[in-house]
């Protein structure tokens, strides 16, 4: 007979190992995560699961952790990096690696992202092998924890080492990882966003030629001045409207429960199959950003070059453009766009960096109904909506290897809370951590039955 785990012990268990995580600081760079890792493997250890602890360069690590199933189904992954971001500490209340509770909060760099995470996931671990494995229980698939490297700058060490030099031991057929939300807006839990793909980044190149000279004689073809009416033609360029599957079932649901009714007109009008409706809901949608970049591909200017004396015209002026492609579009196409907009032949346009496009994991697996019924049983007015996430994260490679990857930050909050991820005084709220500790065994739980 299984008995159901004791929620408040859970939680404080949980709250202590994400303080104890907290408090080893993992900046990256260095990253230096095997204090972490060691502190994972030893809570792991105790409960006797079994655990591998990998160091792929010095001071970096990988820890992997697995429960048996009967082999029926391929395993699920709990994914979460160790590493965090820098702090200016002068700019936060707390210390960022103090831990420090407060008013229900618990501050620390990493809170949210993704200590919060791996905190929640080793609970996860705990409970299925204390509730489940350890009283005669069976899981119809491996549960893997895997805590990873290097998740913020580049990934060298991180989820890509792992799939190249130990793939035997990260083969599955889901993988719940971040990248995903859980939105409070004024004060009402209203949705889930889980994360099913995700835009993919390209490097653009923008060269304008022209003659070169002494700045005493002005010359017409200036490449400066060519490469800002090339600029203004971008920024007059709007990618075209293209509702994908993911986006129309995001704002089919999110039509019937968002609180201004002109958004929400407007969400049911970009999702119908009229033309006029699309382009009137689009106009309403692109003055959110974050909605607009849902809708299309993204152009962003980011750098410019030009110049090297006050008084030289320079033959070359460029600027470096980051665009981002909805999945399944092509940059060749945008850069035809691109090029047809700026109307110059002594501009030219450069793919300097092409990214690489993954599938799209099925919102209509049982991962994801597993991860949706898990959030409706603790929140049961909740909408649960698949998600196109305009940042990359590490499950388009898992994706890439055939894993169906699902984001997730299973901690409701506020927008706010969310803006401090990779800024100052991040928090995460007490009663939040609770819930993404309970989401996420239910969750797990579900889909290893
Ligand atoms: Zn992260």
């Amino acid at each position: 007979m299984q008995t159901a785990p004791d929620w408040s012990a859970a939680s404080r268990e949980t709250v202590a190992n994400l303080q104890s995580m907290l408090r080893l600081n993992t900046v990256n760079p260095p990253g230096n995560e095997i204090g972490v890792a060691r502190f994972l493997e030893g809570v792991l250890a105790a409960d006797r699961i079994e655990t591998h602890l990998f160091q792929p360069a010095p001071g970096r690590a990988a820890v992997v952790a697995r429960l048996r199933g009967n082999g029926s189904r391929r395993p699920v992954l709990l994914i979460a990096h160790m590493d965090v971001v820098g702090v200016a500490a002068d700019e936060w209340s707390a210390d960022p690696f103090g831990a420090e509770i407060r008013d229900g909060y618990v501050y620390g760099r990493g809170a949210i992202d993704d200590k919060g995470m791996l905190a929640t996931n080793l609970q996860t671990m705990l409970l299925l092998k204390r509730h489940v494995v350890d009283q005669g229980g069976e899981l119809s698939r491996d549960v893997v924890f895997v805590a990873n490297s290097d998740e913020e700058t580049g990934g060298e060490f991180g989820m890509g080492w792992l799939i190249e030099h130990h793939p035997e031991l990260v083969g599955a057929e889901f993988a719940l990882n971040e990248g995903g939300r859980m939105r409070v807006v004024a004060g009402r839990f209203l949705y889930a966003a889980i994360q099913t793909t995700e835009k993919v980044p390209h490097v653009v190149t923008v060269t304008a030629r022209g003659p070169g000279g002494h700045a005493a004689v002005p010359l017409a073809g200036n490449a400066l001045l060519r490469l800002g009416r090339a600029l203004a033609r971008i920024s007059d360029h709007r990618e075209p409207v293209v509702i994908m599957p993911t986006t129309q079932e995001f704002f089919t649901t999110l039509s019937q429960i968002w609180p201004d009714d002109s958004v929400r007109a407007a969400m049911t009008d970009v999702v119908s199959s009229e033309p006029e409706r699309v382009a009137n809901g689009a106009t309403l949608i692109q003055r959110t950003p974050v909605l607009d970049a849902l809708l299309r591909n993204g152009i962003s200017a980011t750098m410019l070059h030009a110049g090297i004396r006050i008084n030289v015209i320079p033959t070359e002026a460029s600027a470096t453009l980051n665009v981002r492609t909805l999945p399944g579009q092509s940059i060749d196409d945008v850069m035809a766009r691109l090029g047809l907009a700026i109307d110059d032949s002594l501009v030219d346009l450069v793919v300097t960096a092409r990214g690489d496009d993954a599938p799209v994991s099925d919102f209509r697996s049982v991962m994801f109904n597993a991860m949706a019924e898990s959030a409706r049983a603790l929140a049961p007015s909740l909408a649960v909506v698949p998600y196109l996430s305009t940042g990359a994260t590490d499950s388009a490679r898992l994706r890439r290897w055939g894993v169906q990857a699902f984001g997730i930050l299973p901690f409701p909050m506020e927008q706010d809370d969310e803006n401090r991820m990779h800024g100052n005084d991040e928090r995460v709220p007490v009663a939040s951590l609770d819930f993404g500790m309970q989401f996420t065994y239910g969750a797990i739980e579900r889909v290893a039955r």
